[in-house]
């Protein structure tokens, strides 16, 4: 259906007269001008994530509500005797 409406698309195009290499070129230019906007809007997103992650496992490290399993470093209950993440004995 996709790849139907694109090829419509294209022919639609080509009878204005434009080339298809012009065609590639300007699709090619708009996914990187998307991908560029994807990763502006998301790599501080998934970085702030990541950090705020990070500090709330140190919390629960700190107050010892939580212990890092020594194999696979998931924060985990302190008494449990099987690790949830990597099923090692702890
Ligand atoms: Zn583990």
């Amino acid at each position: 259906m996709v790849i139907r409406f694109a090829v419509l698309n294209l022919q639609y195009w080509n009878k204005g007269g434009r080339s298809m290499l012009a065609i590639l070129v300007f699709g090619i230019f708009l996914f990187l001008v998307f991908f560029g906007l994807a990763m502006m809007i998301g790599l501080p997103i998934g970085m702030v994530l990541d950090y705020k992650k990070k500090q709330h496992n140190a919390e629960l490290k700190a107050s010892g509500e939580k212990k890092q399993c020594p194999y696979c470093k998931e924060y985990i209950d302190p008494e449990a005797t099987i690790c949830p993440h990597c099923r090692k004995q702890q």
